[in-house]
């Protein structure tokens, strides 16, 4: 039996998996940048790394039968499909408030680091740093000169990423609120978690 549950558009949601539960973070409307973080259940001092899954795999966008991993190099998530075209950016850092000030935008719009921390708030906790998220959807471009260049995300309505836990954990997920670049190609809409 599935479990759903969704994320309304700018905000954040959580599961708690055991070590082999497998879920999808679904793109629900299509389009959508989605922040995706996943700490230790014990420990947030470890937590998945986007630079040592980079080492892990020599990749800088994963791919399905890859094992991302953990600030100690131990595997957190297996990629068992994905449905979507399989650009999900590794590179940027979480939107923020000081982003939105470098950015000229708004400064109060909601954003994604805010949303991290909302949720682990709700868990009694808080992270000193904030992690790189893993940004599922994100279609950030390395271009030949080592540019880089944010295109709107391609994915479409019912589009999922589909992982394996491989240690207990918690994975939270954040429908991106941001403004900057169109990386959502127009309003932030909802995603979904859906255990199966
Ligand atoms: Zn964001």
């Amino acid at each position: 039996m599935t479990h759903t549950i969704d994320i309304p558009a700018g905000e954040a949601r959580s599961v708690t998996l055991s070590e082999g539960e497998v879920v999808r973070v679904v793109n629900s409307e299509g389009h959508q940048v989605v922040d995706t973080w996943a700490f230790c259940g014990a420990d947030l001092a470890e937590h998945l790394s986007m630079e040592h899954s980079r080492s892990a795999t020599y990749r800088i966008l994963f791919k399905p039968e890859d094992v991302l991993v953990s600030t100690r190099f131990r595997p957190m998530l297996t990629i068992l499909d994905d449905t979507s075209p399989g650009i999900h950016d590794t590179l940027h850092a979480a939107c923020s408030t000081e982003s939105n000030v470098f950015y000229g935008a708004p400064p109060d719009n909601p954003n994604c680091q805010d949303n991290l921390k909302d949720v682990l708030a709700g868990f009694g906790r808080q992270c000193e740093t904030i992690p790189c998220p893993w940004n599922l959807f994100e279609h950030a471009v390395v271009r030949d000169d080592g540019s880089l260049v944010d295109e709107p995300s391609v994915a479409e309505p019912g589009d999922y990423v589909e992982l394996r836990a491989e240690m207990d954990l918690v994975l939270i997920c954040s429908a991106c609120p941001s403004s900057v670049g169109d990386i959502s190609h127009g309003t932030p809409r909802g995603a979904a978690i859906v255990v199966i």
